[in-house]
């Protein structure tokens, strides 16, 4: 169907929606909805194709997947297998990645704010590279590091102040930014500058990070020359050899068949070949790069299912879908207005008959899944499958309204397991203490 024309891994057949070759109708079945479906069979493609490119490309790479996406112990393990490295930014995630024996010399440590019980952590568990934020951070690092009798590799994240024309919750590249060291203020210069002076810290290299949900990649050209540029300014206090260039993420899917991201071969033969150039004009050795995409390895990957209930026109003005999730499962459409494509699942095979607003469940007037779906007639008991969930949803999920969390199931080889089960009232209920009982 041409509005689904720009999705991965669906199908119609029999009327309804199979995805990743499993019908969704079964799922919703055997799992109850709302749930959260990921395609593990499209996460170790993306993982494939991001690996390979480097590969191919003969560059030493690390790609340290963006924990903060959608990390579960199950899918620490799904990463590793495919050689894939881990980018945490919460003692949480870091202690996820401890717990399913990711190993450590492909983790990245990051955050603006890391404590210090976090940071003791990481330091523990032997992480392979702090990206450094701060000031702060670096003294105390420094601190902690020589307690543990360790010399901490380290990235500082600089801001290049590159303008990506995405959407402005999302940018990060300003000089604007809670994230990273200025680079036109001079507050990263200061910063390496101090580091001469810090007996337990070994800076390794520069990390910029300009945005997400990006398409154009003249804007991760403009970035590395900047880093460069301001690098080979201050090459006297990086190693000659052996040093290292991290370029975040940031690459875009397609939630609508709006959207026309270039693809991770190309992003990944763009970043190299523009290090390249920069760093031959600059006569300065090839680093060894990182990279850390998010959503573009498991968004794509992710479907939600929903029962829809109470369908309420409002004549000359909209008809409200109600489904059984919410802004706790979804909350990227209340957050920053994200867009997505959904079709009904159980009649796939049916042809749009308007646009609608689907809305959640929770009680807050801005809590709608999409604001504009286009869909065959919807009825109460039909299942909804809103596509591309697989980041920053069940990551950014809340139990708002006290709902429990939908259960996380893996596609695989066309099985389905359990990545995560259900919430139950007990899970809500847990660390409630009673002073009145
Ligand atoms: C969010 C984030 C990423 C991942 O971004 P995507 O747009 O999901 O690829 C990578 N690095 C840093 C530092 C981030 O904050």
């Amino acid at each position: 169907m041409s509005h689904l024309s720009h999705l991965e891994q669906y199908e119609i057949r029999d009327r309804k929606l199979f995805f990743a070759g499993v019908d969704t109708t079964g799922l919703a079945r055997q799992f109850g909805t709302p749930l959260w479906v990921l395609s593990e069979d499209l996460v170790r493609e993306k993982c494939r194709r991001y690996v390979g490119s480097f590969a191919r490309l003969g560059v030493p790479a690390t790609v340290a997947y963006a924990g903060k996406a959608f990390l579960t112990t199950g899918f620490c393990g799904l990463l590793k297998n495919e050689g894939m490295g881990l980018d945490v930014c919460s003692g949480g995630e870091l202690a996820t990645a401890r717990a399913a024996g990711f190993p450590m010399d492909r983790v990245i440590f990051h955050g603006n704010n890391k404590t210090a019980e976090e940071i003791e952590q990481a330091l523990d568990a032997g992480v392979a590279r702090f990206v450094v934020d701060n000031l702060h951070e670096l003294r105390l690092l420094n601190d902690l590091a020589g307690r543990a009798h360790r010399r901490q590799a380290v990235f500082f994240r600089v801001t290049p102040g590159v303008n990506t024309h995405t959407h402005s919750f999302v940018q990060t590249g300003h000089l604007d930014t809670k994230f990273g060291f200025g680079i036109e203020n001079g507050a990263a210069e200061d910063a390496i500058r101090l580091t001469a002076s810090l007996p337990n810290i070994r800076l390794v290299g520069l990390h910029c990070h300009i945005g997400s949900q990006l398409f154009d990649l003249s804007c991760f050209r403009a970035a590395v020359d900047i880093v460069l540029g301001f690098q080979n300014r201050l090459r006297e206090f990086f190693p000659a050899h052996d040093w290292e260039l991290d370029l975040g993420g940031g690459l875009g899917i397609r939630y609508t068949s709006e959207d026309f991201p270039p693809p991770i071969e190309l992003y990944v033969e763009t970043l190299v070949q523009a290090v390249r150039a920069r760093t031959t004009a600059l006569g300065l050795p090839m680093p060894a790069l990182w990279i850390e995409p998010g959503r573009s390895v498991v968004a794509p990957a992710g479907l939600t299912l929903y029962t829809v209930g109470a369908v309420k026109p409002i004549p000359g003005i909209r008809t409200y879908v109600a489904v059984d999730g919410s802004m706790a499962d979804h909350p990227r459409t209340a957050l920053y207005g994200a867009v997505y494509s959904a079709v009904l699942a159980n009649k796939a095979d049916r042809h749009p008959v308007g646009t609608f607003a689907v809305a959640g469940k929770a009680c807050e007037s801005g809590d709608m899944i999409i604001h504009q779906a286009l869909l065959a007639d919807p009825e109460p008991g039909d299942l909804l499958a809103v596509f591309c969930t697989g980041a920053y949803h069940y990551s950014m999920s809340s139990n708002y309204n006290r709902l429990r969390r939908p259960a996380v199931v893996g596609l695989s080889g066309g099985e389905a397991r359990l990545l995560v089960r259900r919430e139950t009232y007990e899970d809500l209920l847990r660390h409630d203490l009673d002073p009145y009982a």
